[in-house]
C-alpha cells in the first residue's frame, strides 16, 4: 500500500513542473488549516518527526508550504531539499528551518500573504509516503502593520487549498469552543458532509479529561473521518537532542498522558488518540483519496495530453528539439559561416588590409616631409640632384615606416577584424537572437585572440627587426613598386581634383576666383584690405588654394615618377614614393606571413573547438536551458514538448498503476 502513494507522489512531482493556470490536473493532498496557535506546526513537525517549520509570533507562515515526505528504506540520514532551489540535499533541519523562515518572511507585513508556495521534499526511513500543505493561520486580530483586509486574503489563499480533491485536515485546540473554529467552518462551506474533513483536536492536555473525551465523541460537527485527539507540543530541546525521532518522543508523552487518565480508556475507538494514529489515519485517507480519484486522474492527464499533442503537431509539425540539440544545430549553422569566412579572410585579405594602412602612412610621410616642403616644386622640376637634404627625408621616412610598430599595428588590425566577422556571422546566425549565447561566442572569440596576440605581434616585430638597418628592392620589386605608386598618387590627385570641384560647385566658379584674387591681393598687400567676404568662404578660398598646389605639386610628382629616371632603382632618393612602396610591400609579405601562421590558422583551428568546448560540454543543464528560452519561440517550443513528455510519463505510470489496483482487486 505504501507503494501506491509513493507512486502518486512520484506522477505529481513530473507534472509539478509543467503545471500552468490552465491545468485542470490535481492530485489530492492533505491541506493543514486552522488558527494560528492551534497548533498546526506541532502537528506537522511531530508527524515528521523533525522540528523545521518557521516559528514565532510574528505570523511566520506567509507562503503556502508544499511538504512532501518520501519514505525511503535506505536513507540513513534523513535529508531535505528545496526543489525550484539550487540548496542541494539538506541534512540539517535547523538550516531548513531557517531557510524557510527567510522565505517566508521575504513577504513583506504590508503584503500579508503570497500564494507562491515553497515546494520541500522532506526524504527519511522513519517518514511515511505523505503529501501535506502548511498554510497561514487564520486570524482575528492583525497588527498595524498588516493590511486591513489580512484575514479575507488569508481565507481566500485557503479556500483555494480546501478545494475538491484535497483532504481537510482541520486542526482546532481543545481549549477554543469548536463552534469557533475558523477551519471547521471554511472545511463546512466547501464540504459540507465532513466526507474529506479530518478533525484533529490538538492540547488536548489543557482541557479536562471528561471534556477532551466528548470533544472528540463530537455530535455536533461530525466528520465522516472523525476527529483524532492529540497533545502535540514539542518539548523544550533540553529535554530530548534533534537527533531523536520527535514522533517516538511525542507519542511517549502522549501515551503516559493518556494512560494517566482512565476516561480515555472509556472511548470506544482508541484510535481516536494520539500523533501515531493521526498519522496512520493520514496515510489510509490519502492512499484511499488518491486511489478513488485515479480514474479522474487519468482521465484529466489523457485529456491534457491529447490537448498538448494537437498543439504540438499543429504549430511544430511534431519535431523533437532539445536545448542540446538545438544549440547544436545553430553551432552547425554558425561553423558552417565560420568556414566560409575562413576562405575568404584569408592571407590575401590580411595583405590587402595592411597595404591600405601603410599606404596612408606612406602618404601622411609624404606630404609631411616632401608636399610640406616649400623646395618641393623646384626640386621635382629639376628633378636630377640629390643632396643631403632629400636624401635624409627618405631615410627619415623608412625609418619611420620601419619602426612604427608594425607587429603591433598589423595584428592589433586582423584581431579587430576578425573580431568584427565574427560578431557579425553570430549576429546573422540563429545565436543571434540570443544575447547570452552570442557573449559566449564573443568571449570565446577574445580568448583566443589575447592568447595568440602577443606571440603573433612579437614574430612580426622580430622579423622586420633587419629592415629598420637596410632595405634591399630588386629590378622586379621596384618595377612593381613604381606601378604601384603611380596608381596610389593618381588616386590621391583624383581626390584632390574631387575636392577642388566640390568647394567650386558650391561657391560657383565667379565667387571663387573673385576669393582667390582678394586672398592674393592680401598676400601681396602689406596693408590690410577691407573685407569682403565672411570667413567661411575665405576658409573656403583658403582650402581651395591649398588644394591647387597640392595638385601641382601631385601632377609633377607624378610626370616624375612616369620620366625615364624613376625607371631605375638606383634613383631612390629622386623616387621617395616608389621606394617607400617597396619598403612597405616587403614589411607586409613578412607580416602576412606570420600572421597566417601565428593568427589566422591557429584562430581557425581553436575556435570551432572553443565553441563546443563552451556551448557543449561545458555548461550546466540550467546554463543551457537559460540561453536556449532567451529565444521566446523555442522556448515555448520546449515548454510545450516538455510538458507533453511529463505527460505522457505520467499517463504510463497512472496506467501501470490503474493496473496494479486493478490486479490487486481481482486477486
Ligand atoms: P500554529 O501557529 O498553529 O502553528 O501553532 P504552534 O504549533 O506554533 O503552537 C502554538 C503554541 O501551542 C506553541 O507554544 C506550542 O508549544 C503550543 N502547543 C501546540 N500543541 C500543544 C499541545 O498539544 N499541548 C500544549 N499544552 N501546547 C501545545
Amino acid at each position: 500500500m505504501m507503494i501506491f502513494t509513493k507512486k502518486m507522489i512520484e506522477i505529481r512531482n513530473i507534472l509539478h513542473d509543467i503545471q500552468d493556470d490552465n491545468s485542470h490536473i490535481t492530485l489530492p493532498s492533505i491541506v493543514v488549516v486552522g488558527s494560528q496557535s492551534s497548533g498546526k506546526s506541532s502537528v506537522l513537525e511531530a508527524i515528521v518527526g523533525h522540528e523545521f517549520l518557521p516559528k514565532g509570533s510574528n505570523m511566520v507562515t506567509r507562503r503556502p508550504i508544499e511538504l512532501t515526505l518520501v519514505h525511503s528504506k535506505e536513507t540513513t540520514t534523513p535529508y531535505c531539499e528545496f526543489n525550484g532551489f539550487q540548496f542541494g540535499q539538506i541534512t540539517d533541519f535547523t538550516k531548513v528551518q531557517q531557510i524557510l523562515t527567510d522565505l517566508n518572511m521575504a513577504i513583506p507585513p504590508r503584503q500579508g500573504v503570497n500564494d507562491d508556495p515553497i515546494r520541500l521534499t522532506i526524504c527519511a526511513s522513519h517518514i511515511p509516503n505523505l503529501s501535506l500543505i502548511d498554510l497561514p493561520g487564520y486570524i482575528q486580530i492583525h497588527s498595524s502593520d498588516q493590511p486591513v483586509d489580512l484575514d479575507d486574503k488569508i481565507a481566500s489563499l485557503c479556500d483555494k487549498y480546501i478545494q475538491e480533491p484535497n483532504i481537510i485536515l482541520a486542526v482546532c485546540a481543545a481549549d477554543v469552543d469548536l463552534a469557533n473554529s475558523t477551519a471547521l467552518k471554511a472545511s463546512r462551506r466547501v464540504d459540507p458532509l465532513g466526507l474529506r474533513t479530518i478533525g484533529v483536536i490538538t492540547k488536548m492536555d489543557l482541557i479536562p479529561p471528561e471534556k477532551a473525551v466528548s470533544i472528540l465523541r463530537n455530535e455536533h460537527y461530525p466528520l465522516h473521518y472523525g476527529y483524532i485527539g492529540v497533545i502535540s507540543k514539542v518539548p523544550q530541546l533540553s529535554m530530548w537532542s534533534r537527533n531523536q525521532n520527535l514522533t517516538d518522543i511525542v507519542s511517549s508523552r502522549e501515551r503516559s498522558y493518556f494512560s494517566a487518565h482512565p476516561e480515555f480508556r472509556e472511548l470506544p475507538v482508541l484510535p481516536m488518540l494520539g500523533i501515531q494514529n493521526l498519522r496512520k489515519n493520514l496515510i489510509h485517507v490519502l492512499e484511499y483519496t488518491m486511489s478513488k480519484n485515479l480514474q479522474y486522474t487519468a482521465d484529466s492527464i489523457r485529456s491534457e495530453l491529447d490537448d498538448c499533442s494537437y498543439q504540438y503537431k499543429v504549430q511544430y509539425n511534431d519535431r523533437l528539439l532539445t536545448a542540446e540539440s538545438y544549440i547544436a544545430e545553430n553551432l552547425d549553422v554558425l561553423k558552417a559561416a565560420f568556414k566560409e569566412l575562413s576562405q575568404k579572410l584569408d592571407k590575401n585579405e590580411v595583405r590587402a588590409l595592411l597595404k591600405e594602412t601603410l599606404n596612408e602612412k606612406i602618404l601622411d610621410l609624404l606630404a609631411e616631409r616632401y608636399w610640406m616642403d616649400q623646395n618641393i616644386l623646384d626640386w621635382t622640376k629639376q628633378s636630377r640632384t640629390v643632396d643631403e637634404h632629400w636624401q635624409y627625408k627618405l631615410d627619415s621616412c623608412v625609418s619611420m615606416l620601419t619602426r612604427m610598430g608594425l607587429g603591433r599595428v598589423s595584428t592589433l588590425q586582423v584581431t579587430e577584424l576578425l573580431s568584427k566577422k565574427i560578431e557579425e556571422i553570430s549576429k546573422q546566425s540563429p545565436f543571434g537572437e540570443h544575447p547570452g549565447a552570442l557573449q559566449y561566442i564573443l568571449n570565446a572569440t577574445q580568448d583566443i585572440l589575447r592568447r595568440r596576440y602577443h606571440n603573433t605581434s612579437e614574430q612580426v616585430e622580430n622579423c622586420v627587426k633587419p629592415y629598420k638597418f637596410e632595405v634591399e628592392i630588386d629590378d622586379e620589386e621596384w618595377k612593381a613598386s613604381r606601378s604601384e605608386a603611380l596608381v596610389l598618387i593618381q588616386k590621391e590627385l583624383s581626390l584632390c581634383q574631387a575636392a577642388e570641384e566640390k568647394i567650386k560647385k558650391a561657391l560657383g566658379s565667379k565667387r571663387l576666383s573673385q576669393i582667390l584674387d582678394f586672398l592674393d591681393s592680401q598676400a601681396k598687400s602689406s596693408e590690410p584690405l577691407p573685407v569682403a567676404h565672411s570667413a567661411i568662404l575665405l576658409d573656403q578660398g583658403r582650402l581651395m588654394q591649398y588644394l591647387q598646389m597640392r595638385e601641382t605639386i601631385l601632377k609633377l610628382r607624378l610626370s616624375t615618377l612616369k620620366s625615364k629616371t624613376c625607371k631605375l632603382k638606383e634613383s631612390k632618393y629622386l623616387c621617395p614614393e616608389i621606394f617607400l612602396n617597396a619598403v612597405s610591400n616587403k614589411l607586409i609579405n613578412t607580416a602576412v606571413l606570420f600572421i597566417n601562421i601565428e593568427l589566422l590558422s591557429e584562430f581557425y583551428y581553436q575556435f570551432p573547438r572553443e565553441l563546443d568546448q563552451r556551448l557543449i560540454h561545458s555548461l550546466t543543464s540550467d546554463q543551457l536551458a537559460s540561453l536556449v528560452d532567451e529565444n521566446p519561440r523555442v522556448k515555448s517550443q520546449i515548454q510545450l514538448q516538455r510538458k507533453k513528455q511529463a505527460l505522457e510519463l505520467a499517463l504510463l505510470k497512472i496506467n501501470s498503476l490503474a493496473m496494479l489496483e486493478r490486479q490487486t482487486d481481482t486477486d
